[in-house]
């Protein structure tokens, strides 16, 4: 006979812990699966939450590092800054983030199976095949919630095609003097993205950036000043663009596994857990009225796309706008961006996790007119 679970989530980074606990939470039987045998490790993330990205967590303050005010974009010899003068973002150690995640999962009640990879699902009987520690195991679920990150097997077992972007990110700490309050950021380092300097302490930052071609090789220049005081190398992958479906039958997929970080900073904790509460909120509902119906499960689809589908639409955009740019267009752009009305504008209105209103009011602004001509030029191509 099957161990039973309410509801089985398949992951214990932020989006999965962030699920199981509301799940168990509300008396649920909820078992969270994670393959490592840490919850939080490896960590492959740069730590940088927007504000309402550290607050949807619902952590203390023990994994944050550092906060920043500001940033600072830098292309060629063109420079913008804008700083709030409040804090704006929360530098982390995502692998005690995760950690403490993980253990209000637990003190909700959430059973954890450590170092436990599960490896195939029956859709007919409604069952989890699991292998790990402690051998083999078939367990059974109403809902199945899958936070199985980049490279979801959930998602691939429930046959839904792959997300249409991928980008390659690699970081390393470095013991480096850095201001702390604002961020680096650098485009140019990455042709289809951008490189990043975030401080995480006055001696100490991650120096990393994330693209789609020749990575390692844009990486190796960009470190290339810091190269001899590297303290700590990480790497990972960003799907992007969302799947085209993420439910199925009693399956609901959420987070990195579902393609759902922000096309325009490559950022995934926000969006992510955003929809682990959708994906919680229609499990229980769905345990609760016993109807797990096809139109029960496209509700959650429903909900995260109402939610914040618009912003990675747009981001989407402009992401394959960005694509476009070559170096020198990215100086001219920068350049303007660093009109004082333009500076304002973003710092009252600049929002990381949804920039779409920003971006609004910055194409309509009289000062970017200039700029209409370049970004018109890249966003054909983009077409093409
Ligand atoms: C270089 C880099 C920098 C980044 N920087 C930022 C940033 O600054 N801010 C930000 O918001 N986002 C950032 N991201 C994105 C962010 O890390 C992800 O969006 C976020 O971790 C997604 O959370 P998740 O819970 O969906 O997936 P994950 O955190 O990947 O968790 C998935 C978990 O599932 C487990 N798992 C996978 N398959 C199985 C299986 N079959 N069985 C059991 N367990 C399994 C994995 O071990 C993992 O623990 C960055 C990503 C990269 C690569």
């Amino acid at each position: 006979m099957h161990r039973k679970f309410d509801v089985i989530v398949v992951g214990g980074g932020p989006v999965g812990s962030t699920a199981a606990r509301i799940c168990a939470k509300s008396g649920l039987k909820t078992l969270l699966v994670e393959e490592q045998a840490h919850l939080g490790y490896p960590v492959q993330c740069a730590g940088l939450l927007s504000n309402s990205a550290f607050f949807e967590c619902e952590v203390s303050q023990s994994s944050v590092l550092n906060t920043v005010s500001g940033a600072s974009i830098h292309a060629g010899d063109a420079t913008c800054s804008f700083d709030a003068g409040k804090t704006m973002a929360f530098v982390v150690d995502r692998g005690a983030l995760d950690h403490e995640m993980g253990m209000a999962a637990a003190d909700s009640g959430a059973e954890i199976m450590l170092k436990t990879i599960a490896s195939g699902i029956s859709r007919t009987s409604r069952t989890l095949r699991l292998k790990g520690v402690n051998g083999r195991e078939e367990i059974s679920y109403s809902m199945l919630i899958a936070a199985d990150g980049p490279r979801s097997s959930i998602s691939r077992m429930a046959g839904i095609p792959r997300a249409p972007f991928y980008l390659s990110g690699l970081q390393c700490d470095v013991k480096y003097s850095v201001p702390t309050d604002h961020v680096q950021i650098y485009p140019n380092a990455s042709p289809e993205f951008f490189g990043w300097i975030i401080p995480m302490h006055p001696e100490r930052a991650r120096i990393g950036l994330c693209g789609i071609n020749n990575v390692k090789e844009h990486f190796s220049e960009f470190i290339r000043p810091y190269k001899k005081q590297v303290i700590h190398m990480a790497s990972g992958t960003i799907p992007l663009g969302t799947l085209k479906r993420t439910y199925d039958d009693r399956i609901l997929i959420a987070g990195d596994a579902a393609a759902m970080a922000k096309p325009t900073s490559g950022g995934g904790v926000y969006t992510g857990i955003r929809a682990a509460r959708h994906a919680a909120r229609v499990a229980i509902s769905s345990i609760e009225k016993d109807d797990f119906s096809p139109s029960a499960m496209a509700s959650y689809e429903t909900f995260w796309k109402k939610d914040f589908g618009h912003e990675i639409m747009n981001g989407l955009k402009l992401f394959k706008i960005r694509q476009q740019i070559s170096s020198k267009e990215m100086e001219h752009l920068i350049s303007i961006l660093a009109h004082p009305s333009i500076r304002e504008l973003i710092t009252k209105k600049g929002d990381m996790d949804r920039p779409s209103a920003l971006i609004k009011s910055l194409l309509t602004h009289p000062r970017i007119i200039p700029a209409h001509y370049l970004i018109g030029k890249a966003f054909v191509r983009s077409l093409l």
